[in-house]
């Protein structure tokens, strides 16, 4: 019987362990070749020196994961829909086989790569990792979408509660004794040059905080986030810690989520699998609670898919019609952290140096923006997506739209205080202290109720705007739409 060959295409994917496409590839031939692309019509990878790094270097884990398992990475650039066919007949695959995505771009790409595929005879494995599940295993009683996240998340919950109803390969699968391919091809000049592509990639990266983000690239330090999530009791204990930012209390998966380092099967499997064997309420709560996190995850990643234009704006389009004034300097102010409020000051500064911020401040600076500042909440959407190293589609815009309150949670407006924000979750103030040293000797009391005298400001400014005074600005024009 003649051996088919698999072309195995990396997207978000990036590790060889518990990958539904590959698991199902390496079923039918251990003829396997693996490729990523550099796709040139994908720009949000790369608007990022944050994921641009991680990228580099998870992929850099990756090939040299391949390379042990006797077979090889090839890294190209250019269009998926020219190259995947191109080298898949280059080196006379049978299969191509990939994970499905859900963002509107990939979807359309995914369908004309197929088309090209079909057209010389190649076969297609495509399907779903990237989810705890599929799409069209979870819909309303009237077999809708959800929109709510509450619904959604008892339904989810109620179909994964058992270990056995994740379908997670707990023997992770380690690509040994894989066939490579013929000296003949390996020498053709396209795979040949795959090496430098890389090697170039990672010569341009251009990011200097990789030693304070708290995410890593690759699959063993995402496993290695996980079990240190688990042992250092910090998944027991993240109910009670989660929220306050100065506390090293979440798990900082989100990049390794976002590109596929680690599966999202593998998190909830553990979550179970602890949930089974606690029996302290507290501990329970906080499984729950990180639960409800990687739920929301889940959520967002179903609305894009069944509602693209979340993409190009509001969900509820009343808001189309709302009069921003995106002020071009407050904006500016924001952005680098120097707006004199020492919470969104302190958060963005984080966000600029490390390429991450903690939920809590990013929920804070959100609201900032849209409800303190006017400015139109996709201008700092963007501004995230510039920097976050797990900067996702669907989460991101999710969070937006949620704190711009123009998205699919049925709360109409929510305003955050920052100083009532900061005097609850950085009481001690040693958040904004780490990352605004200008204001380190000035009293905790004053940094708490914003109230900084003008001599303990120095070199820090002035309040860009009164919370009290935009606030009511806020409301009187939403009151208007
Ligand atoms: C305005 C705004 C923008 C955001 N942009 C992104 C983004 O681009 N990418 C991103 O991954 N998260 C985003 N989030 C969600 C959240 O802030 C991060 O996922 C979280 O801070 C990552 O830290 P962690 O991995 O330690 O999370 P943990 O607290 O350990 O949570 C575990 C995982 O659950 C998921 N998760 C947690 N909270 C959320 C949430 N509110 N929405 C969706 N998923 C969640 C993440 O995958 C996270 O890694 C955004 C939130 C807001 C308010």
């Amino acid at each position: 019987m003649v051996v088919p060959r698999i072309l195995f295409w990396y997207r978000r994917d990036l590790r060889i362990s518990d990958n539904k496409a590959l698991i199902k590839s390496y079923s039918l031939s251990k003829a396997l070749t693996s490729i990523y692309i550099f796709d040139k019509n994908y720009t949000l990878d790369f608007n990022a020196p944050s994921r641009y790094w991680f990228l580099g270097d998870s992929l850099k884990e990756l090939r040299s994961n391949w390379e042990k398992a006797g077979s090889r990475l090839i890294i190209d650039s250019g269009e998926p829909k020219l190259l995947i066919p191109k080298i898949a007949k280059l080196i006379k695959a049978n299969y191509v086989a990939w994970n499905k995505s859900i963002e509107p771009y990939e979807i359309d790409r995914d369908l004309q790569v197929e088309k090209e595929l079909e057209k010389s005879n190649i076969k297609v494995i495509n399907l779903w990792d990237h989810l705890l599940i599929e799409p069209c295993l979870i819909s309303t009683g009237t077999n809708n979408p959800y929109t709510v996240y509450g619904p959604f998340y008892k339904n989810l919950k109620k179909q994964l509660f058992e270990p056995s109803h994740i379908d997670y390969n707990v023997n992770d699968l380690r690509l040994l004794n894989l066939e490579d391919l013929p000296s003949e091809v390996a020498e053709d000049p396209i795979i040949k040059k795959s090496h430098n592509h890389l090697d170039n990639f990672l010569k341009n990266i251009n990011f200097s905080g990789n030693e304070i983000c708290p995410c890593k690239p690759g699959e063993n330090n995402a496993e290695k986030l996980l079990n240190n999530f688990i042992s250092s009791k910090k998944l027991i204990n993240y109910d009670s810690q989660r929220d306050f930012p100065s506390i090293k209390g979440t798990s900082y998966l989100s990049a390794s989520l976002r590109f596929g380092t680690i599966s999202i099967r593998k998190a909830w499997a553990k979550t179970i699998q602890i949930n089974h064997l606690t029996r302290n309420k507290n501990s329970l709560l906080s499984i729950e609670t990180w639960q409800k996190e990687l739920a929301w995850r889940e959520f967002y990643q179903h609305c894009l898919y069944h509602f693209p234009e979340l993409e190009k704006g509001p969900y509820r389009k009343k808001w189309n019609n709302f009069p921003w004034q995106n002020n071009t300097e407050w904006f500016i102010r924001w952005s680098r952290g120097d707006t004199g409020i020492p919470i969104i000051d302190a958060s963005m500064r984080q966000l600029n140096q490390s390429g991450w911020m903690h939920n809590r401040c990013r929920m804070i600076v959100a609201s900032f923006l849209v409800k303190d500042l006017v400015c139109n909440w996709q201008m700092g959407e963007k501004k995230f997506m510039e920097h976050l190293v797990d900067g996702d589609l669907a989460a991101n815009n999710g969070g937006w739209q949620w704190s711009a309150s123009s998205g699919m949670d049925p709360k109409p407006l929510r305003i955050f205080n920052p100083h009532t924000q900061t005097q609850k979750f950085d009481p001690l103030c040693n958040y904004i202290k780490y990352w605004i040293p200008e204001l380190s000797k000035v009293n905790n009391s004053e940094i708490l109720t914003g109230d900084i005298s003008k001599s303990e400001r120095k070199d820090y400014p002035n309040p860009v705007i009164n919370h009290n005074s935009q606030q009511r600005l806020f409301k009187s024009l939403y009151a208007e739409i």
